[in-house]
C-alpha cells in the first residue's frame, strides 16, 4: 500500500523561523506559513474581527504553534464516550498521549526552580516521536513566583499532567527537542523519519479542490480520489483504498462542502451538486477566546518587551544566548500556565453564585441550536461544579499585550505591544480563558471557488454563561498579582502601568465584562467542525472517523474532536491521529501503512 500526502503549503522543515521556538509569533500572518483567516465581526465582542492563524506548510499548525505541550483531562475525554462515541474514553485514548511523545526528564536544578516535583515517574511518554522538555534555566524569577503564587492561593500543582487528573498552577512542558533546542512538530516527529520510505509520496504547493465521489458503484457514494491545483494545472489523483481528509478545522469542512457533503440549502445556493446531505458539516465550532490584562513589573525584572520593541541590544543578547547555549527567550514557547477550578465558584458563597448563573443560563432562550447542546451543557455544568477539575486556563505571557488592535502586524497581539514600543516599560500579561466554552459557531464556504476562504463565525462569548465565567477569571488576575511571591515582582498600588485600554481596576463585574469582551482574542484552539458524534446529535464522522453517508472517506484532524480541549489542543490532535492510524491499519491489514 502506498500513501500520498497532498499539502497546499511548502516544506520549511529546516527554516530557522520555524525551528527557533521563540520566533513563533513573528511568522504569524506570513503567507509563506499561514492561511491567515479571520472571523466575521463578533457580536459577543462588540463587533471585533479576530484573526485566526492556521499553519500552511508541511507540519501544519504544529509548525507555527506556541509550543505549549499540555495534556488533557480524563473527565473531558470520558465525555466523548458519554456523548455517544463508544470506545473513545481515557482508557482507550490515554495510552496514545503517552505513545506520541518523549518527555525528557529535567535536571534536579530545573525540577527545583520550576517546581516540578509533583510530576510522576513513568507517566509521560518515553519513546514517542514528539520531543517535549522544560527550559533548563534558573535565573528567571517569574516562573517559580507564578507557581508559588498559585500554591499560596490554594492551587498547588497536583497529579502528573499526563495522568488525566492534573490541576493547579504550573510550568507546562514545551514541544522543544532538548538535544537541539528546536521545535519538535509533526514535520520533524512524523514526516522526517518516514520521508525516505518508498511508499510515501508528498506533493507540496498543491491545493485540493475537492474530493471525487463515485456514485455509480453502489448506493453509497465512494471517495475515489481528489482534484488538485498544482502549478496552475488541474490534476486528478485516484485513491485505491481511501481518502483521509486532514485539512484542519477550517479546511476539512470546506473540502466536504466543495465536494457536495453538507447542508443542502447552502450547497444548492452555491450550485454544488448535493452528494450527501448533512447540515452538521462546518457546525459545532468551538474555540478558546482569551482575555488579558498587562501589569508593569518592578525595575530589573526581565520580560520579552524589549524583544517585542525590536530593541537591537536585547535581540543581540537573545540571539547570542540561543546560538551558544540554546537558552534564553528564543529557546522557549508559552510555559507559565494553570488549569484550575473557577475560583469564584469554590470560595464562600461560590456554590450559590454558580447555581444562580446555571439557573439563569437554563432560563435563557437556547443560544446554540442543535441536539448536542443538551449533552454539552450537562458536561460543562458538571465540570464547573467540581472543585477538583480544571475549568479555567489562566496563563502568563512575559510581555505587555496590545489587546485592542486588529492591525495585521499585531496578529497574535500578545507580546507584540505596539503601543509600548516608544516607552521602555516591562510587563507581564495575565491571560484568562474558559476551558470549555458553551458558545459554538460555524465555518462554511460562501462560494464554490476552492481558493476562497471560508466564512468563520466562532460566536465568541455569545453564550451568557461564558461571559459571566470569563469576566470572573480575568478579574481574578487582580488577586494573582497582589499575592506573594508574584506581588513583589509587580509594581503595586497604582505605581505600575497597565496595557492601553485596560481599566485601572477590574473589581466591578460590569467593568470586567466590558473589558473581557474588548480584550478577547483567539487562543488558536479551534476544533469540532466535523465532530465525531452520532449524526442525529450533530455528527459528521462516526467513531471510526468515517464520514457519514460516504464510503472510503475519513477525517483525521482537530475538526473531529467533539469537545473543546481542556487547554491547548495539539496533544489531543496527535493522540487522535495515532489512534486513527491503528484503526486504519486494522482495517487494511496490520502493518499495512509500513
Ligand atoms: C498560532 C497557533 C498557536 C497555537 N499554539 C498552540 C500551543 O501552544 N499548544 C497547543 O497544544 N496547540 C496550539 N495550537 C493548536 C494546534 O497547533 C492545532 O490545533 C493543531 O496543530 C491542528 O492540527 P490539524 O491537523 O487539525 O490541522 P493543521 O495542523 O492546521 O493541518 C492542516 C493541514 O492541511 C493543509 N490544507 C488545508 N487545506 C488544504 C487544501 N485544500 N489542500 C491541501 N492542503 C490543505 C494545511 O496547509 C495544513 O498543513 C496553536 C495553533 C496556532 C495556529
Amino acid at each position: 500500500m502506498s500513501v500520498l500526502v497532498v499539502e497546499a503549503g511548502s516544506e520549511h522543515t529546516n527554516d530557522p523561523r520555524i525551528r527557533t521556538p521563540g520566533f513563533w509569533l513573528s511568522v504569524l500572518g506570513s503567507p509563506d506559513f499561514d492561511w491567515d483567516y479571520e472571523t466575521v465581526p463578533q457580536k459577543g465582542l462588540d463587533g471585533k474581527v479576530i484573526r485566526l492563524s492556521q499553519g500552511k506548510l508541511v507540519g501544519g499548525s504544529s509548525a507555527i504553534n506556541g509550543l505549549a505541550f499540555v495534556a488533557q483531562s480524563k473527565a473531558a475525554i470520558d465525555a466523548w464516550a458519554e456523548f455517544g462515541n463508544p470506545g473513545w474514553d481515557w482508557e482507550t485514548l490515554g495510552p496514545y498521549y503517552r505513545k506520541l511523545h518523549t518527555l525528557s526528564r529535567p535536571s534536579t536544578a530545573t525540577v527545583e526552580h520550576l517546581r516540578l516535583s509533583y510530576m510522576e515517574e513513568n507517566v509521560g511518554g518515553s519513546d514517542g516521536p514528539i520531543q517535549a522538555s522544560f527550559p533548563e534555566e534558573s535565573s528567571d524569577p517569574l516562573p517559580s513566583a507564578w507557581v508559588d503564587t498559585f500554591a499560596a492561593l490554594g492551587f498547588a500543582a497536583s497529579g502528573d499532567p499526563f495522568s488525566g487528573r492534573f490541576s493547579g498552577g504550573y510550568i507546562n512542558a514545551l514541544n522543544v527537542d532538548p538535544a537541539s533546542g528546536t521545535r519538535s512538530d509533526a514535520a520533524t516527529g512524523y514526516f522526517e523519519p518516514a520521508k525516505s520510505r518508498p511508499n510515501l509520496h508528498v506533493m507540496t504547493g498543491a491545493l485540493v479542490d475537492k474530493i471525487l465521489l463515485d456514485r455509480t458503484t453502489g448506493k453509497v457514494p465512494r471517495a475515489v480520489g481528489v482534484q488538485v491545483q498544482k502549478d496552475r494545472e488541474t490534476v486528478t489523483i485516484t485513491a485505491k483504498k481511501e481518502v483521509i481528509l486532514a485539512a484542519g478545522v477550517f479546511g476539512s469542512p470546506k473540502l466536504l462542502e466543495l465536494s457536495g457533503i453538507g447542508n443542502r440549502e447552502l450547497l444548492e445556493k452555491l450550485d454544488i451538486a448535493v452528494m450527501v446531505e448533512n447540515p452538521n458539516v462546518g457546525e459545532n465550532l468551538q474555540d478558546h477566546p482569551v482575555s488579558s490584562l498587562s501589569f508593569e513589573v518592578e525595575d530589573g525584572v526581565k520580560t520579552m518587551d524589549a524583544l517585542a520593541r525590536r530593541d537591537a541590544g536585547a535581540v543581540a543578547v537573545a540571539t547570542q544566548e540561543y546560538a551558544t547555549n540554546k537558552s534564553g527567550p528564543f529557546a522557549r514557547g508559552n510555559f507559565t500556565g494553570s488549569l484550575i477550578p473557577v475560583p469564584d465558584f469554590i470560595g464562600p458563597g461560590g456554590k450559590e453564585t454558580l447555581q444562580q448563573l446555571l439557573n439563569q443560563a437554563n432560563e435563557t432562550p437556547n443560544s446554540v441550536p442543535g441536539a448536542f447542546t443538551r449533552y454539552h451543557a450537562s458536561f460543562v455544568h458538571s465540570l464547573l461544579s467540581n472543585p477538583s477539575e480544571g475549568a479555567a486556563n489562566i496563563f502568563m505571557y512575559p510581555a505587555g499585550a496590545n489587546v485592542t488592535s486588529n492591525d495585521a502586524t499585531d496578529v497574535g497581539s500578545i507580546g507584540m505591544a505596539k503601543d509600548n514600543r516608544q516607552t521602555p516599560a516591562s510587563f507581564i500579561t495575565i491571560c484568562a480563558a474558559l476551558c470549555f466554552p458553551l458558545s459554538r459557531g460555524s465555518s462554511h464556504i460562501t462560494c464554490s471557488d476552492p481558493s476562497s476562504k471560508p466564512t468563520i463565525d466562532p460566536r465568541y462569548l455569545s453564550h451568557p454563561l461564558d461571559l459571566e465565567v470569563q469576566a470572573r477569571l480575568l478579574r481574578y488576575a487582580e488577586t494573582i498579582v497582589r499575592t506573594e511571591p508574584l506581588a513583589k515582582l509587580v509594581k503595586q498600588g497604582g505605581k505600575g502601568r497597565r496595557n492601553t485600554g485596560a481599566p485601572a481596576d477590574l473589581s466591578d463585574l460590569d467593568v470586567a465584562k466590558g473589558y473581557t469582551r474588548l480584550s478577547a482574542l483567539s487562543c488558536w484552539h479551534p476544533t469540532s467542525t466535523c465532530a465525531m458524534l452520532p449524526r442525529e446529535r450533530g455528527g459528521v464522522v462516526d467513531p471510526k472517523l468515517r464520514v457519514y453517508g460516504v464510503a472510503g472517506l475519513r477525517v483525521v484532524d482537530s475538526s473531529v474532536i467533539p469537545l473543546a480541549t481542556r487547554g491547548n489542543c495539539q496533544t489531543t490532535v496527535y493522540a487522535v491521529a495515532e489512534r486513527a492510524a491503528d484503526l486504519i491499519k486494522g482495517e487494511h491489514g496490520a502493518g499495512a501503512a509500513e
